[in-house]
C-alpha cells in the first residue's frame, strides 16, 4: 500500500508533515483510524493524541481539537493548538493543571467553569501524552 501524506497544522505552525502508513486521530465520536485509500471525510476532532506509524517508527502529536480532512491525495489536520509529544513542556502543563484545579475548587461568581474544565482537560491530556511517549 502506498503511504498517505499527513499534514498537521496549528494556528501557529506546521506541527507534522510526512508520508505515513497509519494515522489514528481523536475524532469527536472516538478514535478514528486512517489507512491509505480511506474514503474522503471531513470531521471534527476533540482534544487528544494523533498517533502516527511509519514503518517501525511511531510518532505522537497532541492537538486541542480541530478539523480532519481526508482526500484522495492527503490527510490534513487543522488544529487550534498542539505540539509533538517530545515538545510538550510538562512543567508548564502541570502549572496549567494546578491553575485550572484551583479555579474549579474555589469557584467564584465570575468563574468560567467550562473554560476551566477545558484548560484542565488540555493539561491532563498533555501530561498523559508526554508520559506515554517517554
Ligand atoms: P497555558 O495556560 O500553559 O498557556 P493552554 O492549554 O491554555 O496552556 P493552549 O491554548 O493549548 O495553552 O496553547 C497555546 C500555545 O502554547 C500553543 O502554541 C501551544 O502549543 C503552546 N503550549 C501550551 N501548553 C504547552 C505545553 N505544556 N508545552 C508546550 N507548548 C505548550
Amino acid at each position: 500500500m502506498s503511504p498517505t501524506n499527513l499534514q498537521v497544522i496549528s494556528a501557529e505552525k506546521v506541527l507534522y508533515e510526512d508520508d505515513v502508513d497509519i494515522v489514528v486521530c481523536p475524532g469527536i465520536e472516538g478514535e478514528l483510524g486512517v489507512l491509505p485509500q480511506h474514503a474522503p471525510i471531513f470531521t471534527l476532532l476533540q482534544t487528544g493524541e494523533i498517533r502516527v506509524k511509519k514503518g517501525e517508527q511511531e510518532d505522537s502529536i497532541f492537538v486541542t481539537g480541530g478539523f480532519l480532512q481526508i482526500t484522495q491525495e492527503k490527510v490534513v489536520v487543522l488544529a487550534d493548538a498542539g505540539e509533538q509529544a517530545q515538545d510538550i513542556d510538562e512543567e508548564r502543563a502541570s502549572r496549567a493543571k494546578e491553575r485550572a484545579e484551583e479555579r474549579l475548587n474555589q469557584q467564584e461568581q465570575d468563574t468560567d467553569i467550562p473554560r476551566a474544565e477545558n484548560a484542565l482537560h488540555r493539561s491532563v491530556t498533555r501530561l498523559r501524552v508526554a508520559e506515554r511517549n517517554k
